[in-house]
């Protein structure tokens, strides 16, 4: 055996072996991992809780059970739970939270009907399993931890209260962030099995890989497949984005075993935690440790800018908006505040102000923030519009966005104004009309084939670019273009400068082409692919992203209607 695995021998994920695993991660955890201590200084509790004690012949304070008493704590022998205010709680009290994903028409839920009657007790035994294995186990879990409450969203916040609804996203953070414990049905799946699968042993325990070179490989040498999270059903929604990001430890409920995952361990099961160095650390680190700055720590505003503040840069763009742009959501118009609460422990940590975020963009790094673009590595979406957020957004279509470092640009457009209507009264929520006006270099250019030949003209300055198959790097006298809503067959576009021709202006039509230049990066200038809005004074909508090697612009002239005011080359325009 190796030496920092242990054996699983039980045939289940849940039972007495699994319980035991959990409870020295967790003792291990909330006792001596300083990366875990909480770090939000409020302690506001839910609305409600879960009471899994009440009314089960259970006693608060018989806890942890021993080991003998694991299955009386299920809950097919005790199925009664109640639902209780929390209200007269000291605001301390631990409670667990459920991390799933919603059947697809949930028949168990709290509403105006059914809140005396979940007050009185529910008896889960009597409901269809489909309904309510997830439930069933997590509460089986919550007792066998020794904890009396448990908070499930769709049991605890009254679901035809709009207003209701409304404020509990708004605590979003306070609720997974001041959790003891959340319980991750990773698997993603709403059917019978609940949180609980039987497994095929030979898959679930580690065996050494023994590789001539490496005679000390450790004990992680096996897993494939049976370890990976990201490929799984649940990480892959958008609202456990910040359940996972926010929540101080997770316990993940997978086919095959545990994961424990804290800001400072990510293991499997049958691995001790031996507090060594060997231990990997969960994808979601550097979110977590840099979300768990406290105010009174973070960046200095109206400084120069400084490496924290770059760093949280990085945070926001380099790993939360493309880890969060990937998840897939039911409604699209969740889609900014699936990431609210998230959003909003970022404003805090960064010490900015609610009014600096819009739409998934904070307003200190525009215009940088604008060069977000779709990785045309991921095999072919076709990229949705979503109308919550304005086209210059990443959040305004679906799909990876990355690419921005706002510090490492050197920005070429000046932002004179953001003007918002928000969406909802979560400032943290997208918008319901949403207007960027800038100054900076246009040029236009207008399509034209030419036989088989696509062409796009610059009529000031017979420039002439051609369509060419797609190359990989943008080269010199390339322009690399990635459109936002695209199909699998044309994400990106190569167009090749032809020398200066003579004045074409025959055959010439719409659509035109606007190159916005918003900033140079290492060797390249980099800006939005515009249309004109028609009926707008000098108004745009983004449409995709180019990039080319320094050196080559050539702003055009637009005619009157195509900008708002123009100066020296430079055009005054409003983004929608
Ligand atoms: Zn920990």
């Amino acid at each position: 055996m190796l030496a920092e695995a242990r054996l699983l021998s039980a045939e289940k994920t849940w039972s007495p072996e699994s319980l035991h695993a959990l409870q020295e991660w967790l003792q291990a955890c909330t006792t001596s991992h300083r990366a875990c201590i909480p770090s939000s200084t409020s302690h506001r509790l839910p609305l409600r809780l879960l009471d899994v004690c009440q009314g089960s012949g259970l006693v608060s304070g018989q806890y942890p059970p021993g080991m003998d008493s694991f299955d009386r704590f299920s809950a097919a022998q005790q199925p009664s739970v109640r639902l209780c205010s929390t209200r007269g709680l000291p605001p301390n009290t631990h409670y667990v939270t459920l991390s799933y994903r919603w059947a697809e028409s949930p028949r168990l839920l709290l509403t105006k009907k059914t809140e005396s009657r979940f007050e009185q007790g529910m008896d889960l035994g009597a409901l269809p399993p489909e309904d309510v294995a997830i439930f069933r186990d997590a509460i089986h879990v919550t007792r066998c931890l020794g904890f009396r409450y448990i908070w499930i969203d769709a049991l605890c916040i009254k679901q035809d209260d709009e207003e209701e609804k409304g404020t509990e996203i708004m605590n979003m953070g306070d609720i997974y962030g001041n959790c003891i414990l959340n319980i991750s049905a990773s698997e993603g799946v709403a059917d019978a099995n609940g949180l609980v699968y039987k497994r095929d042993l030979l898959l679930a325990n580690p065996c050494r890989y023994v590789d001539s070179g490496q005679s000390d490989a450790g004990p992680s040498a096996v897993f494939g497949e049976a370890l990976r999270l990201s490929g799984s059903g649940l990480s892959q929604r958008g609202w456990v984005f910040q359940e996972r990001t926010l929540a101080p430890r997770i316990v993940h409920f997978t086919r095959h075993h545990l994961l424990f995952e804290c800001g400072q361990r990510f293991c499997p099961e049958w691995r001790c935690d031996t507090g060594g160095s060997s231990a990997e650390t969960s994808p979601y680190s550097a979110v977590k440790d840099l979300l768990a700055v406290r105010s009174d720590q973070g960046p200095e505003r109206n400084e120069v800018p400084s490496e924290a503040t770059h760093r949280f840069e990085e945070l926001w763009y380099r790993h939360i908006v493309p880890l969060y742009s990937t998840t897939k959501i039911s409604f699209h118009s969740d889609r900014l505040l699936a990431l609210s609460a998230v959003a909003q422990r970022y404003c805090a940590a960064r010490k900015l102000q609610a009014s600096d975020y819009v739409a998934g963009v904070w307003k200190p790094d525009l215009p940088a923030a604008l060069l977000w673009r779709h990785n045309v590595d991921v095999s072919g979406p076709v990229y949705d519009s979503i109308s919550l957020a304005p086209s210059w957004s990443w959040a305004s279509s679906s799909g990876e966005a990355w690419g921005i470092v706002p510090h490492r640009l050197d920005a070429k457009a000046s932002v004179l104004s953001v003007h918002a209507e928000p969406m909802s009264r979560n400032p943290f929520d997208g918008t319901r009309s949403c207007v960027l006006r800038l100054q900076g270099r246009l040029w236009k250019f207008c399509r034209r084939e030419d036989g088989n030949k696509i062409r796009w003209y610059n009529l000031a300055n017979t420039h002439a670019l051609s369509e060419v198959a797609s190359c990989p790097v943008p080269g010199q006298n390339e322009v690399g273009i990635v459109w936002d809503r695209t199909t699998s067959a044309t994400k990106a576009l190569f167009l090749k400068f032809q020398p200066p021709n003579q004045m074409i202006t025959a055959g010439i039509g719409r659509p035109a082409l606007y190159f916005l230049h918003v900033a140079n990066s290492q060797g390249f200038e980099e800006g939005l692919v515009l249309h004109h809005r028609d009926g707008a004074l000098g108004g745009y909508v983004r449409v995709g992203f180019w990039m080319l090697e320094k050196g080559l612009c050539v702003p055009g002239e637009l005619e009157r209607h195509e900008f708002v005011e123009g100066i020296c080359g430079q055009y005054v325009i409003d983004i929608y």
